[in-house]
């Protein structure tokens, strides 16, 4: 059986990709860092539905936890799909942004991601498909999000490289670029804020974690054989003048 392994995959729109990629036929290694009864219940849910699932606690801020989970039986036999999903954001000024803050966000969001890889790309099966999530604030950055977005900003031309890199081994790399997605990302939205940022999207509504999925779905498929490098922006219009 063909196996992807999904970073944060037990919350928010890592949830709907483990869901969405158990219901294409992969069994299911996902990663929670702290919150891991949700990620028992998504875990619950796909076996619940016959597709095997099983939860592991990885920070990807710690080397050794990554290295643990490249240890994991699952890796060990191969690695068909890897989705970099996990991700922070935590609201702060541009102009009020220091070291530590960025340190933390740089960390988590670019490095947590390449650490994984690195533990194990050797893992990865021959046509083995990478799918980052990235986020819009990484082409358009933010006040709010300095920190973010170039964490973000900084993943993207990373996956690039990486696309580059492995195409001629049959491995593909791509991002997706999500704009607003109805999680807990979200969740410290006012009613005001939440319908300034639908009349914000050309397509008048906030995203699901289903929206973002169905791409990743389509990227790590047969259908985007010819996909690789691309940034894949969900975001209903958003980038749009
Ligand atoms: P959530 O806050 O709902 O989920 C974040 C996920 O990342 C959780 O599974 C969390 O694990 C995991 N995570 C956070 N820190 C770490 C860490 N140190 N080690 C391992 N895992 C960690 O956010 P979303 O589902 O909305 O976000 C998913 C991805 O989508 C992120 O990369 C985010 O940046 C991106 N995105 C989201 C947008 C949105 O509007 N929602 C917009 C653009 C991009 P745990 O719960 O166990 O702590």
């Amino acid at each position: 059986m063909r196996t992807a392994l999904v970073t944060g995959g037990g919350r928010g729109i890592g949830a709907a990709i483990s869901r969405r990629l158990a219901k294409d036929g992969y069994r299911i290694l996902l990663t929670y860092c702290n919150a891991s009864k949700p990620a028992e219940m998504v875990v619950d849910e796909i076996r619940d539905s016959g597709i095997d699932a099983v939860a592991a606690n990885c920070d990807v801020t710690d080397a050794r936890e990554v290295a643990l989970l490249a240890t994991h039986p699952w890796v060990i036999e191969g690695i068909d799909v890897l989705v970099l999903n996990h991700g922070r954001y935590d609201r702060i000024d541009a102009k009020d942004l220091d070291l530590t803050h960025l340190r933390r966000t740089m960390s988590t969001n670019f490095e947590g991601a390449f650490l994984v890889w690195d533990s194990v790309k050797n893992q990865l099966s021959s046509d083995a498909r990478i799918c980052v999530i990235g986020s819009q604030l990484g082409t358009r950055g933010s006040s709010h999000g300095a920190d973010y977005s170039a964490s973000k900003a900084a993943l993207a031309t990373w996956a690039r490289s990486l696309a580059q890199s492995l195409a001629p081994e049959g491995k593909r790399v791509n991002i997706v670029a999500p704009g607003f997605v109805d999680t807990d990302i979200l969740a410290g939205d006012s009613p005001e804020k939440r319908s300034s940022r639908k009349e914000e999207v050309p397509l008048k509504r906030i995203g699901t974690p289903e929206d973002i999925a169905g791409t990743v779905s389509f990227l790590v498929g047969n259908e985007s054989n010819y996909i690789t490098g691309a940034v894949i922006h969900v975001n209903g219009g958003l980038y749009l003048p």
